[in-house]
């Protein structure tokens, strides 16, 4: 990494280390630029899966009015990838707005998750309802299945001879 660092403090003396590389060591204590760095680093990209637990769970709240399904399905995705993000800045390999983007996309992703949740249900037991209440306004007419005619045609196919091998096929 030849980056070298804007108006950033020394996490030790808070001497301004701008202009240094982040291998070097602060001029004024000499501790190590790393070190300095830590979680706030300005070099460290913020996750993508922060970022990405963030519209998840943004789209798992937004989508309820899509019967919820968009909740279903990306809400418990934001929470994973929450706990992935959550992961990189454990490992101190993530930086910039991850902690900001991953506590939305938590946030976010169980509301979502809850909605979705809830909006499943609410499908479930209207569906169950109108089944039953139809059921018993006309108990003696249901649908009767159409015959299916036989598959006789897919293996057919498959067992048509072929030329002998060895003798040449003339038209
Ligand atoms: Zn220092």
């Amino acid at each position: 990494m030849n980056e070298t660092l804007g108006e950033f403090p020394c996490g030790v003396c808070d001497y301004p280390l701008r202009g240094l590389t982040v291998d070097g060591a602060c001029p004024e204590c000499g501790a190590p630029v790393m070190e300095s760095l830590g979680n706030r680093s300005p070099l460290r990209k913020t996750s993508g899966w922060s970022t990405a637990s963030m519209v998840l769970g943004i789209t798992s709240v937004a989508g309820c009015v899509f019967y919820g399904i968009p909740s279903m399905v990306c809400g418990p995705a934001a929470l994973i990838t929450w706990w992935l993000a959550r992961r990189q800045l454990v490992l101190k390999r993530a930086g910039g707005s991850t902690k900001p983007f991953a506590l939305t996309g938590l946030i976010t992703g169980i509301v979502g998750t809850v909605i979705g949740a809830a909006v499943a249900g609410f499908i479930v037991w209207v569906f169950v309802g109108l089944n039953q209440s139809m059921h018993h306004m006309q108990p003696a007419a249901p649908a009767a299945p159409a015959p299916v005619a036989s598959p006789a045609t897919a293996p057919a196919g498959q067992q048509a001879p072929a030329p002998a091998s060895g003798a040449p096929v003339s038209p």
